[in-house]
């Protein structure tokens, strides 16, 4: 933030509206602001590069790399000149100074502010982080990607079948379209990828739980579709547990509902919240701490301060407008136009939400969506989230690679991203391991050699 100070230094006639946050809300606001005469914009995001969220699942599960669906901020305006970008943590909010004060404790003044600082996992005030990492940043992908890799490799070291049950063994705590996801790619990687690669484990034997709290997953979507949801995981080999909880979570494994169950690798799908920052502003929020803004997305009793995508509610037709990202990006485009007609002088316009549709994958081959009112299940649902997804990626460069990534694995069952990169060789199941055993990489007697099996998996002899 002490760069942000020294370098943007305001102009006399010109209207500095800084923008917390670059991801689809504030990429939006960004875009529509770039070229207008008279306004700088100061991005400001604490890392350096967009997410597209919606693949983020892909390199969880070794279906992309990183850099497939993430683009570098300042790559995205570098040709905008009156475009700030600065990678730094917003602590603060101040609106009755009109500031934001950074992660080192400097500040800096705006005429309008577009707060766009989208959403984290909440874990209901438990301590559950370290045990059940969620999906939300890249690193969290790595993350569990790396869980979900070495969980494998140390089955096949394995020699107790009890232990090896458990390390093959995954939850997926939250039946919304992030843990559905999660859960179908999970098993169709160990169905379709990994059976070829291993030879003491079978990893088609992986067991996958998904556990949702409500009486249905997919609560966002129609009955019909939340029902082929569930059927088309259930084929895919996913355990789909309704209407139970995650009561507790340790290094060995989960309670669910009152059942033990030893699993040595689980992931948080099952809730979020408003990022803290919203918490600064000393304004009404929601129970998710997202905050209640005018219709026209200013937050009351500061007329320039706006606050769109994740991180507001707002009702539209007595609906809720939904967390997901064309509402970001409409909400960003609105707050946007709102910002110049206040600096033109005329009323600002209350938002309207064109919502148009919804859609989540299940599996290789498989998705249920609702767009502008008409439901799809199956391969036809799975190509429109193919297509849909490669257009809305920012970046033609990340376009044509995902296309062809995808191609390749859909025509050969590969994942070319199944590398485990962090120095940090441990997996919650390490945490449980007793010191005194270590992993034996011996193969046991009574054990056969993959190659023969009877279990009906061709894998190489
Ligand atoms: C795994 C996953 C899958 C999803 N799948 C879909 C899908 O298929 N379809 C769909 O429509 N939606 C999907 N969503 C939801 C969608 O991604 C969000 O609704 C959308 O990203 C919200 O946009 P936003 O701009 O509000 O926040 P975000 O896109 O989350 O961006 C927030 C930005 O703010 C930055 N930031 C946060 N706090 C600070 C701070 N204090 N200081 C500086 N910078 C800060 C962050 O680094 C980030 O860049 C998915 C979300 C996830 C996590």
């Amino acid at each position: 933030m002490a760069v942000v100070n020294e370098l943007s230094k305001k102009e006399p006639g010109r209207t500095r509206v800084v923008i917390i946050g670059a991801g689809f809300g504030g990429l939006a606001a960004a875009r529509r602001l770039a070229e207008k005469p008279n306004v700088d914009v100061i991005i400001i995001d604490q890392r350096n590069h967009h997410l597209f969220q919606p693949l983020l699942y892909q390199v969880a599960t070794a279906g992309l790399d990183p850099s497939q669906i993430a683009v570098p901020i300042r790559a995205v305006f570098a040709s905008k000149e009156h475009v700030e970008v600065h990678l730094a943590r917003v602590d603060r909010v101040d609106l009755a100074e009109a500031v934001v004060e950074g992660d080192s404790g400097k500040r800096l003044p705006f005429d309008y502010l577009i707060l766009a600082c989208g959403a984290q996992h909440s874990y209901a005030g438990h301590d559950w982080e370290g045990l059940a990492p969620g999906l939300k940043t890249s690193e969290q992908g790595i993350e569990i990607r790396r869980r979900l890799l070495l969980a494998f490799e140390r089955a096949e070291n394995e020699l107790d079948p009890v232990e090896q049950q458990a390390l093959l063994t995954f939850v997926v705590a939250g039946g919304g379209p992030t843990g559905v996801e999660l859960a179908g790619a999970i098993a169709d990687i160990g169905r379709t990828v990994l059976v070829k690669d291993f030879r003491r484990i079978n990893p088609a034997d992986a067991r996958v739980i998904l556990v949702h709290s409500g009486p249905r997953i997919l609560p966002a979507y129609s009955e019909r579709l939340s029902k082929h949801g569930q059927k088309d995981l259930e084929q895919l080999g996913v355990e789909v547990r309704v209407n139970q909880r995650v009561n507790d979570i340790d290094e060995r494994g989960v309670v669910i509902g009152e059942e033990r169950v030893e699993a040595r690798t689980v992931f948080w799908a099952a809730g979020v919240e408003a990022d803290q920052l919203t918490r600064t502003l000393g304004v009404e929020t929601d129970h998710s701490g997202r905050v209640r803004v005018n219709k026209d997305l200013s937050v009351p009793g500061y007329g320039r301060v706006f606050v769109i995508g994740d991180a507001a509610y707002l009702e539209v037709d007595g609906h809720a407008v939904p967390g997901l990202a064309p509402a970001a990006m409409q909400e960003g485009r609105a707050a946007a136009d709102n910002v110049l007609s206040s600096i033109a002088g005329r009323p600002t316009k209350a938002f309207r939400y064109l919502d148009k549709g919804t859609m989540a994958t299940i599996g290789k081959r498989k998705a249920v969506a609702s767009v502008f009112g008409l439901e799809f299940t199956g391969f036809v649902a799975w190509v429109a989230w193919l297509f849909v997804h490669i257009l809305l990626l920012a970046g033609f460069r990340n376009r044509i690679s995902v296309f062809f990534d995808w191609s390749w694995s859909y025509l050969f069952s590969r994942r070319g991203a199944r590398l485990i990169t962090s120095s940090q060789w441990r997996t919650t199941a390490d945490l449980a391991r007793p010191p005194d055993k270590p992993a034996d990489l011996a193969r046991p007697p009574d054990k056969p050699r993959a190659s023969e099996r009877t279990d009906g998996v061709q894998r190489p002899a």
